[in-house]
């Protein structure tokens, strides 16, 4: 099974990509957390975020079809991408190898992905992510999956870039969602966690 995830930041393509992949036992490729690691890791890595994502611009096309082409093994069973592709020029160049089963575009208004950037934090070891109100960890400052520190990413701090990033996305999504006209379901993701994976289950049931 091959699931895609679209959504604005602050939708919550991490947290729904986390559960549906351990559900259905698929492999979770998140290109924007790899990204993160190779910043951490890699002075290439640094290189990116200081001329694209810190900014909250999208990385070159072909900088991150080639990151997730290397994460693909097809020994596995299924893959769900988050965050992938996320212009239509993405879509295409992986059009021969990625054929989607389900395409979940999650929908939020500006307002909701503003208030929920601001009070998110994740894992600094495994990138998992909470909400300081209503997804919080059981322990203050500290992942409850592998006890790594919590930290705010640095493209949720500052407004203009959070902006910048909801433009990119207004932007790119429109010949998205009309390149996978046929697969795709909008769901609401101004919703409980429960009720919107509830939603995304009995999509992926019928
Ligand atoms: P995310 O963790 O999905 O919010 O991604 C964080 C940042 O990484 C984005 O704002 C982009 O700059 C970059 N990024 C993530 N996925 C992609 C992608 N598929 N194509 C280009 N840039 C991406």
């Amino acid at each position: 099974m091959i699931i895609i995830i679209l959504g604005p930041p602050g939708s919550g393509k991490g947290t729904v990509s986390y559960f549906i992949s351990r559900q259905y036992n698929i492999v979770h490729i998140a290109p924007g957390r790899m990204l993160r690691l190779l910043a951490k890791t890699t002075e290439y890595g640094k290189q990116l975020k200081e001329k694209y994502w810190g900014k909250g611009d999208l990385v070159p096309d072909e900088i991150v079809v080639d990151l997730v082409r290397e994460r693909i093994d097809n020994s596995k069973k299924g893959f769900i991408f988050d965050g992938f592709p996320r212009d239509i020029n993405q879509a295409k160049a992986i059009k021969s190898f990625i054929k989607p089963d389900f395409v979940f575009l999650l929908e939020l208004s500006e307002k909701t992905i503003v208030e929920r950037l601001h009070d998110r934090v994740q894992c600094a070891k495994c990138g998992h992510v909470y909400h300081l109100k209503h997804m919080p960890p059981k322990k203050e400052g500290i992942c409850d999956i592998d006890g790594g520190k919590l930290y705010i990413r640095s493209d949720d701090k500052d407004e203009a870039i959070i902006k910048e990033r909801i433009k990119v996305f207004n932007e790119e999504i429109k010949p998205l969602v009309e390149h996978y006209k046929e697969v795709l379901q909008n769901v609401n993701a101004d919703q409980s966690l429960d009720k919107l994976l509830e939603e995304i289950n009995s999509i992926l049931r019928r």
